[in-house]
């Protein structure tokens, strides 16, 4: 931690307390933010935890703070399902030395496996394996993600999602195109070709890149701050929870859709005036909000119950 010593600060940097100027209040600012930064700089090093001299003429000392948590564990190493625990070495009989919880929950009988999109073995077809898998994510996420086997081929999952990206992006696409071409006729009449189906149209394939790209981004990013934080989510385990996660897209896309397109046809079959646009507009940017909470609550959702996973 960093001790400041504030008066002989500014006397290292040539100034005295009642003399302080606006010019000299931002010289010392600059000097309190360079230490903070070697600070933080020197408390990244994880290995030498001495205190270290920020500032030699004003004898400005810091120490550097223990990071063991830094540390990920190995591929190969088991950790506890319920706490993250190392248990390396320890008797599979016994029970986990942090939490209590038995050692068999976290490898004999963790309980995970294939989810039954993936599992061939089930005589089902791939329409209900399909729909059965996407109800397990949509309604039970919290034990889909706990029982789901996270060092496997990442194949079938991501198809799984493309159907998903896929769906929901024609309902985004839908639900703009129709909102756009409500938005222009109240304020100008009807001007876009073609009605809404060339936004539609064009719009789809937009969307589905858009989602795609954000489901890759989000999972370098997750990979990318679970190692800094010493957790151990590489980014196949993240990108395959995030292929299962594609289903909440349907609800946000649905939603959005059934609004937007319930509002035209009411106006349009002279249900409700445009005098009403103004709740319609309010109930839309509530979905918008309300969508992207649901979405990044399933995604934390996600990454907790394979957080810990050990196959
Ligand atoms: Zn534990």
């Amino acid at each position: 931690m960093v001790g400041f010593n504030t008066i002989a600060l500014l006397r290292a940097c040539g100034l005295s307390q009642p003399a302080m100027t606006p010019a000299s209040i931002v010289a010392a600012s600059v000097a309190m933010v360079v230490a903070l930064v070697v600070r933080f700089m020197s408390s990244s090093s994880r290995v030498n935890l001495r205190p270290r001299m920020t500032f030699l003429c004003v004898g400005l000392y810091h120490t550097s703070m223990g990071d063991d948590r830094l540390i990920v564990p190995a591929e190969s190493s088991v950790l506890c399902e319920s706490c993250g625990y190392t248990l390396d070495g320890l008797p599979t009989s016994g029970l986990c030395p942090e939490c209590g919880s038995p050692i068999a929950q976290s490898t004999t009988g963790d309980g995970r496996g294939l989810p039954s999109w993936e599992d061939v073995s089930v005589e089902r077809g791939v329409i209900w394996r399909f729909l059965s898998t996407t109800a397990a994510v949509l309604i039970t996420p919290k034990r889909f993600y706990r029982s789901l086997a996270t060092r496997a081929d990442n194949r079938a999952a991501l198809n799984f999602a493309r159907i998903h990206w896929g769906l929901s992006a024609i309902l985004f696409a839908g639900a703009l195109s129709i909102h756009v071409y409500w938005y222009e006729r109240l304020l100008l009449g009807p001007i876009l070709p073609g009605g809404p189906w060339l936004i539609w149209a064009a719009g789809a394939p937009v969307t589905y890149a858009f989602l795609w790209f954000t489901n890759r981004l989000a999972a370098r990013l997750s990979a990318w701050e679970a190692g800094y934080r010493g957790m151990r989510l590489p980014l196949n385990v993240v990108l395959r929870s995030l292929y299962y996660h594609a289903a909440h897209y349907q609800p946000v896309s649905l939603v959005a859709f059934l609004t937007v397109l319930g509002n035209w046809l009411l106006v349009r079959f002279g249900v409700i005036s445009e005098a009403s646009a103004q709740r319609y507009l309010i109930v839309l940017c509530s979905e918008v909000l309300l969508g992207a909470g649901y979405l990044f609550k399933t995604y934390w959702t996600g990454m907790k119950g394979v957080m810990y996973a050990n196959r």
